[in-house]
């Protein structure tokens, strides 16, 4: 028998809790670590409409990307959002467990499934911690230079299709070898990407003026904004094959089907 702590243990080894940032939340969020786990359901946000789907194929656990409880909590009360999926998580006998920031430093983690998804080869991570090996951010390469224009088209091919779809700035002829990745909100790591002289950067959630800033300084990384749930989709498949890995057959592991990200569509 399999247990929902058992299933913490292989979900803690792959991306270590101590890995995440200082303001993160991770871990498990409810549920009983004694219960035994059939079925787990992968997926980016622990919302409304994946915890239906879980609760559709009798899931026992969720395991989440994102956070559903972040900031301070003094309770749950069902007539809320977040209380309310807690109530329906505990009455549907369903755990839910995040791995956030956590996910995103480890190696392999969410960047590494992008890359992956994008045709790219890793090199190393982005912002590396101390040990070289893990952090946020990767850079990776094509095995061969494209223009940017084909590079833009292979991001929008390889993820899935969203109400924002794909956003391209740079010159379209700009040959494409070296690309740094980072899953999720990248505002952040626009000078990192720089620093490593990449030819582009693909993240998601840049915002006008931190791009349009970044684009005013000679030399500087081909800029590719994707949908913020697109970025971090690929992770999922990386979840399912690490558990499949070292479950086996005792439990049946589902990749979320449902779109989370909260734009539905464009005008
Ligand atoms: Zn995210």
């Amino acid at each position: 028998m399999t247990t929902v702590g058992d299933v913490v243990e292989v979900l803690e080894t792959a991306y270590p809790p101590e890995l995440a940032e200082s303001w993160d939340a991770v871990g498990l969020v409810c549920g009983d670590p004694a219960e035994p786990v059939s079925r787990i359901l992968v997926c980016v946000d622990p919302v409304e409409s994946t915890v239906d789907e879980a609760l559709e194929l009798d899931a026992e656990l969720i395991v989440a990307h994102h956070p559903l409880l972040l900031r301070g909590v003094h309770g749950v009360p069902a007539s809320t959002p977040k209380g309310g999926i807690v109530h329906r998580l505990v009455r549907g006998g369903a755990a839910l467990f995040c791995a956030h920031t956590n996910a995103d430093a480890a190696d392999p983690g969410v960047s590494d499934a992008l890359a992956e998804a994008l045709g790219l080869t890793v090199v190393g991570p982005l912002a590396p911690n101390p040990d070289g090996r893990t952090g946020i951010g990767r850079i990776a390469e094509l095995p061969a230079a494209e223009p940017f224009e084909k590079f833009v088209a292979r991001v929008a091919a390889a993820l899935p299709a969203t109400a924002g779809g794909v956003r391209a700035a740079g010159a379209p002829d700009r040959p494409i070898r070296t690309v740094a990745v980072s899953g999720g909100a990248g505002d952040g790591y626009l000078e990192a990407a720089t620093r490593a002289g990449v030819d582009a950067f693909v993240t998601a959630d840049l915002r006008h003026h931190p791009a349009s800033e970044h684009l005013a300084a000679p030399e500087v990384p081909a800029l590719v904004d994707v949908a913020h749930w697109a970025s971090e989709r690929p992770w999922c498949e990386q979840v399912a094959a690490i558990l499949r890995d070292v479950l086996g057959g005792n439990v049946d592991i589902t990749v979320s089907n449902r779109c989370t990200d909260p734009w539905r569509f464009s005008g």
